[in-house]
């Protein structure tokens, strides 16, 4: 799975749309403080149904929509689209829109779908309902300090393992 490239438009401080070819082996992202990197990647959790306020560093669901400044006007919605090869070579685009009234969609290619479809498509890149593949700037500092036994089960979890683990629990209590 590939991520070749991400268009924002009216997220967090993308007010303008923005697109960002990731195709070219990107490793970094460089900017001033405050100029929109975290955001980028917020942009991605959130499109992936990200929903825990703290992660997503919003109080509420409409604070991902562009406030507007002096002179600009807020944004009427937060769009996010990546455009991703799977295993197979296949390209799909998968996108995120909310309204400010309030409406959710989320899109493969130019279909409706459900969140849940999304999640689907992005599988088999470990981008699941845990995340690992996004570690977050708290996330650092919470792994250093976790407890050795969160860590096992953060490791067994990341390492695919967690599902059979559960799997025996339950069969050995039947
Ligand atoms: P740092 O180097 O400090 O980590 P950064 O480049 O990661 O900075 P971000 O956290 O991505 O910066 O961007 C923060 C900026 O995004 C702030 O200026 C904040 O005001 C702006 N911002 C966040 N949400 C919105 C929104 N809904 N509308 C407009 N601007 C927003
Ligand atoms: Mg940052």
């Amino acid at each position: 799975m590939k991520l070749l490239e991400l268009r924002i438009k009216g997220f967090k401080s993308f007010v303008k749309n923005t697109t960002l070819n990731l195709d070219a082996n990107v490793v970094s992202i460089v900017g001033p403080n405050g100029s929109g990197k975290s955001n980028i990647v917020d942009a991605i959790r959130w499109l992936l149904g990200e929903q825990s306020s703290k992660q997503m560093r919003i109080e509420e669901k409409f604070d991902v929509i562009f406030s507007g400044t002096e002179k600009l006007p807020p944004a009427k919605k937060a769009e996010v689209f990546i455009k991703i090869e799977d295993d197979e070579g296949r390209i799909r685009t998968l996108g995120k829109i909310l309204s400010a009234d309030g409406k959710i969609q989320y899109k493969i290619d130019n279909r409706n779908v459900r969140l849940k479809d999304l999640i689907e498509v992005m599988g088999g890149a470990g981008v699941g309902k845990s995340f690992y593949s996004i570690i977050g700037q708290d996330q650092v500092k919470e792994l250093i300090a976790a407890p050795s036994e969160l860590l096992r089960a953060l490791i067994e979890d990341a390492a695919g393992i967690k599902v059979y683990l559960d799997k025996k629990e339950i069969a050995l209590r039947m």
